[in-house]
């Protein structure tokens, strides 16, 4: 390497460190849909959704604990991704929290999840959403009961629930 080709490296491995501690890169980074089997636009996904659900899946937004549709619900059945309807979580493995959002142990399969690291409050957490639409469901947490000790603390917004009678 010449002296000339290593400072044109540094220079630019320095702009890429710079650009990522700018924020630049996750911005770029950002799941754009394009990695998701199931891809809208903002617009398209306001079309299909009601305002709360897409604060939710598409905005990252979280409702209130409580008051929210799915929290109390114990009827057998399974919860669908409220954006694209592939099934996440059955009631088999839901169990009352009290935290005031529906909680599961699990979800119906690794597959149907995918989760990242969310730096919105002060301490990292685990973000949960969609593996088909990339939908925004909750976050996972590590005071969950077993067998599994995880928490799946979903938005009700985010989900559908289908009965087992109904099937
Ligand atoms: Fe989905």
């Amino acid at each position: 390497m010449t002296r000339r080709t290593f400072l044109k490296t540094g220079l630019t491995l320095g702009l890429g460190i710079t650009a990522k501690a700018l924020g630049l890169m996750p911005a770029l980074a950002k799941e754009s849909g394009r990695m998701f089997q199931v891809t809208k636009t903002d617009e398209e996904w306001r079309q299909i959704l009601k305002p709360e659900q897409f604060r939710v899946l598409r905005q990252e937004g979280t409702e209130r604990p409580f008051a929210n549709k799915y929290d109390a619900n114990k009827d057998p059945g399974t919860y669908h991704c409220a954006g694209c309807d592939l099934p996440l979580f059955s009631s088999d493995s839901k169990y009352d929290s009290r935290t005031g959002w529906p909680s599961f142990w699990k979800p119906i399969s690794e597959k149907a999840i995918g989760t990242k690291t969310d730096w919105k409050l002060l301490h990292p957490r685990t973000e949960v959403h969609c593996a088909r639409c990339g939908g925004h469901l909750g976050h996972v947490f590590d005071d969950g009961p077993p067998p599994t000790g995880l928490r799946y603390c979903m938005n009700s917004a985010a989900l559908n629930f289908v009965p087992a009678s109904a099937r």
